[in-house]
């Protein structure tokens, strides 16, 4: 999330104005902020004074439209008053958070076919609960899983994302394990959609892919409904390839299953502060 700000308003402000929106590049850059507030910063620093002028052209024009000192001093007050209450909300704010993970699949849709022939919504389940059994040690954490059996969940009704916003969840973690035609291709991948899923996207797939060892193959944006719907940070995490025979072979033992649960815990609790 940390440069999302700044790459995507560089190209709204032109080279002349970059003096006047230090404050506002500063803001952006900084990972505390998110986009709300680097608008809030945006655009307290563009309404006091046209964008399309020359310096000379602007600094005449500011003269007469800049609003007086006490009121850009308390529109500053505010906004440090702001991203107070904002990094206290959200950082060490509450005392429980509640997490949703979601076991990708189950009933009919069994998901990939790994090459030993067993199913993903398997893997996906037992892995899920292994997270919600380890997360139970953690005071602080709730977790709560989509589906505790092998049950299906129909897509077309988003039943999924809807429980994690009915909830009231704080964060949403998809399990899935991946296929491929080939079967030399391994490793772990990390979507999100939103924004605001992007770090925790990162610090998730940071502590899988040191978990598992297996190959880094990225943090990347897809539209998938989990994560488009969901109205707290959602990322799905692709494990490995359950195609790929030796990485299934892994995935399906105890000990991986249990090293995993523990990185997604840590993952967890360093995106939420909790350490
Ligand atoms: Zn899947």
């Amino acid at each position: 999330m940390q440069n999302l700000g700044s790459a995507f308003f560089v190209p709204a402000v032109s080279e002349s104005e970059q003096g006047d929106s230090g404050f506002f590049y500063l803001m952006c850059t900084s990972s505390a902020f998110d986009l709300d507030l680097c608008l809030l910063f945006f655009f307290a620093g563009r309404g006091s004074y046209p964008t399309n002028f020359n310096t000379k052209q602007r600094d005449k024009k500011m003269k007469t439209v800049r609003p007086p000192m006490i009121i850009m001093i308390l529109l500053i007050f505010t906004a440090i008053g702001i991203v107070a209450f904002y990094n206290f909300s959200n950082s060490n704010g509450k005392s429980v958070y509640k997490v949703v993970i979601d076991p990708g699949h189950g009933g009919k849709d069994h998901g990939a076919t790994g090459a030993s022939g067993q199913f993903e919504k398997d893997f996906t389940l037992k892995l899920s609960r292994k997270v919600e059994k380890l997360a139970q040690e953690e005071p602080r954490l709730q977790v709560h899983l989509t589906r505790t059996d092998d049950r299906f969940i129909s897509s077309v009704d988003r039943a999924r994302p809807k429980f994690a916003n009915d909830l009231g969840a704080d964060l949403f973690i998809s399990i899935h394990g991946n296929t491929f035609a080939n079967p030399d291709v391994s490793g772990t991948e990390t979507y999100y959609y939103h924004w605001n899923s992007r770090s925790l996207a990162k610090v998730m797939h940071k502590h899988v892919v040191q978990g598992s060892g297996f190959q880094n193959r990225g943090v990347k944006k897809e539209n998938y409904f989990v994560l488009k719907d969901t109205k707290m940070p959602a990322v799905l995490i692709e494990m490995g390839y359950l195609t790929h025979p030796k990485e299934e072979k892994e995935m399906l033992t105890e000990e991986y299953q249990n090293r995993m649960a523990v990185s997604i815990v840590d993952g967890i609790k360093e995106y939420l502060k909790l350490d």
